[in-house]
C-alpha cells in the first residue's frame, strides 16, 4: 500500500507506519497519544483560538481579518507540501487580507492537530514560503511541531482508510 501522506519521510519511518497499519494498531496508537479533543466548534471559537495564539507569539504580525473553517479548501495538501508545484497555495488576494481558512476536518480532530494547523497558518503571516525561517517560527509556537505533523499524516492516512476518500478533499 502506498502511503501518500508519508512520502518524503525516511524509508524506515514509512515501513514502521506500514506495520502499524497492517497490524491494526495505528488507530489505538493515535488514540492513546491524542486523547484530548478541543471545543473549537465554530468560526467564532476558531477566531478566538487563533487570536490567542497570535497574541502570545506573533503580536507584531499583521492583524487577522478573518479566521474560519472552510469545507472547500484543500489546505491539508498545501500544509503538508503535497502540491508544492502551486506557487501561491493560499491565493494572493486572500493572503493580503490575512485570512486564515482551516479545513473543516479539524473541527473533529484531536486538539493537538488543530493547534498544529493553526500554528502553520499563523506562521504564514510572517513567512510566506515553507523554508527554514518558516519552520523555526512554527516550532517557536509549538515545540512539537514536527512530531505533530508526522502524526497528523498518520491520522489522515487512517481517516482515508476509514472513509475510503481523500481526507484532504473533505
Ligand atoms: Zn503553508
Amino acid at each position: 500500500m502506498h502511503l501518500k501522506y508519508l512520502t518524503g519521510y525516511p524509508e524506515q519511518l514509512q515501513e514502521q507506519a506500514q506495520q502499524w497499519i497492517a497490524s491494526g494498531r495505528l488507530n489505538a496508537l493515535l488514540q492513546r497519544r491524542y486523547d484530548e479533543y478541543h471545543e473549537v466548534g465554530d468560526d467564532r471559537a476558531l477566531y478566538a483560538y487563533a487570536l490567542q495564539l497570535k497574541n502570545r507569539y506573533l503580536r507584531k504580525a499583521p492583524p487577522l481579518s478573518l479566521v474560519v473553517f472552510d469545507s472547500r479548501i484543500n489546505q491539508v495538501q498545501h500544509a503538508l507540501g503535497l502540491n508544492s508545484s502551486i506557487s501561491r497555495p493560499h491565493g494572493s488576494r486572500l493572503k493580503s487580507r490575512n485570512e486564515i481558512r482551516i479545513a473543516s476536518l479539524f473541527k473533529k480532530a484531536p486538539a493537538a492537530f488543530l493547534r498544529m494547523i493553526v500554528v502553520h497558518e499563523l506562521a504564514h503571516l510572517k513567512e510566506k514560503e515553507h523554508d527554514r525561517a518558516f519552520y523555526l517560527l512554527c516550532r517557536h509556537m509549538e515545540p512539537d511541531y514536527f512530531q505533530l505533523e508526522f502524526d497528523l499524516r498518520l491520522y489522515l492516512t487512517l481517516l482515508e482508510m476509514k472513509t475510503g476518500q481523500d481526507a484532504s478533499d473533505d
